[in-house]
């Protein structure tokens, strides 16, 4: 840590203190720190005013108790998270996870980044993000229905349009979140379709919702391919997972041109060299929720698929982690050096570890930091957001392109940033920066809460 500024090496053990033992959260809050020498250097206000320290702290954090019935009539119980970290800039704003390894430091890390990615938005919403260890996988229907409606049945006091306002995660779909609005509904007898963003196209969803994400991602690496005066044409990628983010990843990079020839899931990766075939994979992941194995079968001869091992080891020129946190350790960023790859880009929330992002930098790899890549999903709940607020609905082609556009201004933004601070082509430094200022602004406005 000898690089930190001495005011932020303060911040840091402070926090790692007072969160002990929450290691993906003292990550997270490393990787902002780092970039924010310069800053506290030019302003020192923020300092003096303990800004970062407040930002360090969430407002408020719940835990709570989530009993519910399998379907053998046997009592589960689960561990229930909401942690609202920050509502300068506007009501807490973040998705809820449902994955057996959520605990609280993983719930701190994902509402700390989610700050900064939304500030980043230049939208009006606050950052938090919520979940439970309960696992969805091989669960009934009626197992994840009455799992949601015990999860709500504590959580809806504490949200509401103008509070806090949650949407999907790993593990968490329209499934779910159908599932966990009609609880809010029946509970609050209020139709209040602004509590919750992700929902479906019936009732309250917004087109382009469940494409954001992914489709954000893509944008933002196009954008870095234009400002080098390439294109998606004929390139190379490989993108991890084959959930939401994965998904509409792929789809988006065919759209542009580029090959996907690999994706994953925890039980190992396929390899394509012919193309990821999107309708197999949809079938397969959204319609009857297996696993990655089954494409080879459904694909024929041209697939392969390779069981317990990294996704990394396929060469590439792209490579888009869109699964999950810390899935890039070093040697997977060794690997994906050796075979060439040139762009690195999070849509996943810190897929990549430290090690890995050190030897991205060293190999003159560019690397784009989650917060800003993947922001088009929150960006766009935020016009899901607004179109409920107005009882508007807007096209596809339209909420398409103003999603285009955001992440084009996110992407511009991360490098005038970055030139300003004196760090020139450096996104991890542009997106922490220019998220930290326009929140630390509101901060300073609002005065000492
Ligand atoms: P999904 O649950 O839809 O998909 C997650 C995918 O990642 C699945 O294919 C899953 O495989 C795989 N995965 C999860 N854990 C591991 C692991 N340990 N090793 C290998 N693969 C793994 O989640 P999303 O697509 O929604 O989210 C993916 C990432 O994107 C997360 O980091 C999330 O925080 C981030 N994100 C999501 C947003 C959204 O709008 N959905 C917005 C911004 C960020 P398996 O099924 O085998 O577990």
């Amino acid at each position: 840590m000898a690089e930190l500024h001495p005011k932020l090496q303060a911040i840091f053990e402070e926090v790692t203190r007072r969160n002990a033992g929450e290691t993906e959260f003292h990550q997270a809050v490393t990787e902002v720190l780092m970039s924010l020498g310069p800053v506290v250097a030019k302003h020192p206000e923020y300092a003096d005013n303990a800004v970062i320290r407040r930002l360090c702290e969430p407002e408020r954090q719940i835990i709570f108790r989530v009993p519910w019935h399998d379907d053998s009539g046997t009592v589960q119980i689960n561990r229930g998270f909401r942690v609202e970290f920050n509502s300068a800039l506007g009501p807490f704003k973040g998705g809820l996870r449902f994955h057996p390894s959520v605990y609280l430091g993983i719930v701190k890390f994902l509402g700390f980044e989610q700050i900064f990615k939304n500030s980043l938005t230049g939208l009006p919403i606050g950052g938090g993000k919520g979940g439970s260890d309960f696992d969805p996988k091989g669960r009934s229907d009626a197992e994840v229905m009455r799992f949601c409606q015990s999860f709500m049945t504590e959580l809806y006091r504490h949200i509401g349009e103008y509070t806090d306002v949650p949407a999907g995660d790993i593990g968490v779909g329209m499934r779910e979140i159908g599932y966990m609005f009609g609880q809010y509904k029946r509970i609050t007898n209020r139709y209040e379709s602004g509590v919750f963003t992700g929902k479906g196209l019936t009732w309250g969803g917004s087109q382009v919702r469940t494409e954001a994400t992914g489709y954000g991602t893509v944008f933002f690496v196009d954008e870095i391919l234009r400002a080098t005066g390439q294109s998606f044409d004929g390139k190379r990628v490989v993108v991890s997972g084959s959930g939401n983010v994965a998904i509409y990843a792929i789809e988006k990079v065919h759209a542009l041109g580029g090959i996907v020839v690999a994706c994953s899931d925890s039980g190992g990766y396929v390899v394509d060299d012919k193309g990821i075939d999107l309708d197999i994979l949809k079938e397969i992941k959204e319609v009857h929720r297996g696993r990655i194995d089954d494409y080879v079968e459904a694909r024929g001869g041209t697939s392969q698929f390779v069981a317990d091992r990294s996704v990394w080891e396929v060469p590439c020129d792209i490579a888009l982690p869109c699964a999950t946190q810390n899935e890039v350790s070093g040697t997977d960023a060794g690997l994906l050096i050796e075979s060439g790859c040139r762009i690195v880009a999070e849509g996943a929330n810190m897929p990549c570890t430290p090690e890995a992002v050190k030897l991205f930098d060293q190999a003159g790899v560019t690397f784009a930091p989650g917060k800003a890549v993947n922001a088009g999903g929150v960006a766009t709940s935020a016009l899901e957001m607004q179109q409920n607020a107005s009882r508007d609905s807007w096209t596809f082609d339209e909420t398409e392109e103003r999603l285009a556009e955001i992440m084009r201004r996110i992407h511009d933004r991360c490098l005038s940033t970055a030139d300003e601070y004196g760090q020139p082509g450096n996104y991890v430094a542009g997106a922490n920066i220019a998220g930290f200022i326009r929140v630390a602004d509101a901060m300073l406005a609002l005065g000492l809460v």
